[in-house]
């Protein structure tokens, strides 16, 4: 037998309503999936359902969730955003090959609500360059996430809206049934990239209305009356 050569790190678990716990295996972001946020970034928003495209995907590492609230403001940036987003939890592996859009909902566990943390200024010098969004999405303690809700518990999701309050102020504000791409979609469109597990979290995108957070921010974000999400950014290292 072969002993690690380093300390292996914990797998990053986000609590779950009604008691457990979810081992994170990756994140997955769809980007441009409300047509008034894709408009306020500058991009065509698809006129219908027949216009979509492809949808836009990014990653963020597992260990970005944040399941105390707690995000310390991130180096390198003097622009750090909130997107209120609905997160959907994978309970189940995909099957092998591109998984049909009826049977994906089959696949999800449950739902919760979270915080696509952004670095606009970087993310937008890498969009002006035409350079990968790895530096402005994924870095440490972007992910904020609420306790996670059981489908069973979470009634129809279709119905549900997402808003956001900072420092009690209303800042986002939007409907699930105006997704450019639904769950059942999304993961249909997400399987024919990556081997879908159970343990992955998927990001979906967010309503108009974003902007910048400071330390001393507080923030509440809310899916429908199923899921809050409380926290607050602090001192980071680059600001302490
Ligand atoms: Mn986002």
């Amino acid at each position: 037998m072969s002993a690690d050569v380093v300390p292996a790190l914990p797998v990053p678990r986000v609590p779950v309503r009604g008691g457990g716990t979810f081992p994170v295996h990756r994140i997955y972001c769809i980007g441009r999936n409300f047509a008034e946020h894709a408009r306020e970034m500058g991009a065509a928003a698809p006129a219908s359902k027949a216009d979509r495209g492809a949808p836009v995907f990014f990653l963020k590492p597992a260990d970005a969730v944040v399941v105390d609230g707690v995000v310390p403001y991130p180096p390198g940036t003097s622009d750090l955003q909130h997107e209120v987003e609905l997160v959907v939890a994978l309970g189940h592996d995909a099957p092998p090959g591109a998984l049909d859009a009826d049977d994906a909902m089959a696949l999800v566990f449950g739902v919760g609500v979270g915080l696509d943390l952004t670095r606009r200024d970087l993310q937008s010098a890498a969009k002006a360059k035409g350079l990968p969004w790895d530096t402005g999405k994924g870095f440490d303690h972007s992910a904020p996430v609420s306790a996670l809700v059981p489908m069973a518990d979470a009634g129809d999701i279709d119905t549900l809206d997402l808003a956001l309050d900072v420092n009690g102020e209303a800042r986002q504000h939007g409907a699930l049934s105006d997704l450019i791409w639904n769950v059942a979609d999304t993961l249909h469109e997400l399987s024919k990239l990556y081997a879908l597990r159970a343990g992955d979290l998927v990001f979906m995108g967010t309503p108009a209305g974003v902007a910048a957070l400071r330390p001393g921010d507080r923030f509440r974000a809310r899916l429908g009356a199923i899921a809050t999400l409380e926290g607050a950014v602090v001192a980071g290292p680059a600001t302490a």
